[in-house]
């Protein structure tokens, strides 16, 4: 039998999702794909997406352009714009359109010369409103504006920021950088795109001409309370593969972080942190085994766990484990192990993905 282990993918839900947020948001929305779409292997969620999704988002060139090569047209918004010149040439050659949030990029796209039958750049002008991290200081905004439109290469201009706390309900700061966008692009002309998930999950506030969901099109809510609606895309499974009895004071794997203390059954399950399940998830985290919760007991290994069988009859070898899922809340497995649905997601590795329609 080969080993029992692999992400499934729904991609129904991945399509009611991306609806659940066009609907919310209204105007246009991306399905944001970077990072192999957060794991889920961006080109068939895509193709599951064609027809029903206004455009996608990637981080950087090398991902629209593997999108393009497996035959997604339609707009590809790069989100980390281009980071040498040269790149400008594919971005105008797969009509692709690009984000420019720093004067380098900016230098860049005014001294790449009008192509001859190339379409002109569309180009997504990013602002810093607060987050600190890429953009343009709002005062710098008009001016870089002004540049860009002067370059005959240049077709249209959209201005957008990203938030840093829009997942945090009731922190102000979200609002402020709604307010200060607003403020420092009245005069410029162009369509506006502020929100990611939780943009638009929290904040209709910032609902504009373009949504940009990631995390929520994987089913992943990022809110602290969710308000239910998304469905989880990965499925993350395996299954018991041998099991033994522990006796009241025996040690269980690496650095015998679990000690019985009880007669404890074990179920050894065929899958670990080569996989991308967190080899620091404690005793405790939740798994599902033949669809009832237990806990994962004593540390992650390379290409195997171990879940804690003892209150569970009548599973044993061949039971079917989930790591993550529609039982397992992937947001609860990313809290005990202090990290974001999002990395976990990105992470899994060496499973097979399984793609149901
Ligand atoms: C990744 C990204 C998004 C999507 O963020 P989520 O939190 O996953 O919705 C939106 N906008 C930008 C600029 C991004 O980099």
């Amino acid at each position: 039998m080969a080993r029992p282990s692999r992400a499934r993918i729904d991609l129904g839900a991945l399509r009611h999702n991306y609806t659940l947020a066009r609907r919310l948001h209204g105007g246009r929305a991306f399905a944001v794909l970077k990072a192999d779409a957060y794991g889920h292997g961006a080109l068939r969620c895509a193709q599951a997406l064609a027809g029903l999704a206004d455009g996608w988002a990637v981080a950087f060139l090398e991902e629209a352009l593997a999108l393009r090569a497996g035959g997604i047209d339609g707009p590809i918004l790069v989100l980390e714009g281009v980071f040498e010149a040269h790149e400008l040439h594919d971005v105008r050659a797969h009509g692709l359109w690009t984000v420019v949030h720093h004067e380098a990029q900016l230098r860049m796209i005014e001294a790449a010369a009008a192509a001859d039958g190339a379409p002109p750049l569309q180009v997504w002008l990013k602002a810093d409103s607060g987050m600190g991290r890429a953009g343009f200081a709002l005062p710098d905004m008009a001016a870089a504006h002004a540049r860009l439109s002067a370059c005959p290469h240049v077709g249209e201009i959209v201005l957008m920021t990203h938030f840093a706390r829009a997942d945090e309900p009731t922190e102000a700061a979200t609002a402020r950088q709604i307010a200060a966008f607003d403020a420092a692009t009245a005069g410029l002309p162009g369509l506006r795109s502020l929100c990611n998930s939780a943009g638009v999950l929290g904040w209709s506030g910032a609902y504009r001409d373009w949504a940009r969901p990631g995390i929520l099109l994987y089913g992943a809510d990022p809110m602290p309370e969710p308000a239910g609606g998304l469905r989880p895309v990965m499925t993350l499974e395996s299954q018991v593969f041998a099991e033994r009895t522990l006796q009241p004071g025996e040690p269980l794997g690496y650095g015998a972080r679990f000690v019985a203390d009880r007669p404890t059954r074990v179920g050894l399950v065929a899958i670990g942190y080569a996989d991308g399940y967190p080899r620091i998830a404690p005793n405790g985290t939740p798994v599902a085994v033949d669809g009832r919760l237990a806990r994962l007991v004593g540390r992650v290994s390379m290409d195997m766990l171990t879940v804690d069988l003892t209150d569970l009859p009548g599973t044993g070898i061949g039971s079917r484990v989930e790591l993550w899922g529609a039982q397992v809340d992937v947001n609860t497995v990313a809290r005990a192990v202090g990290t974001l649905s999002y990395e976990l997601l990105c992470n899994v590795k060496r499973v097979p993905r399984v793609y149901e329609d």
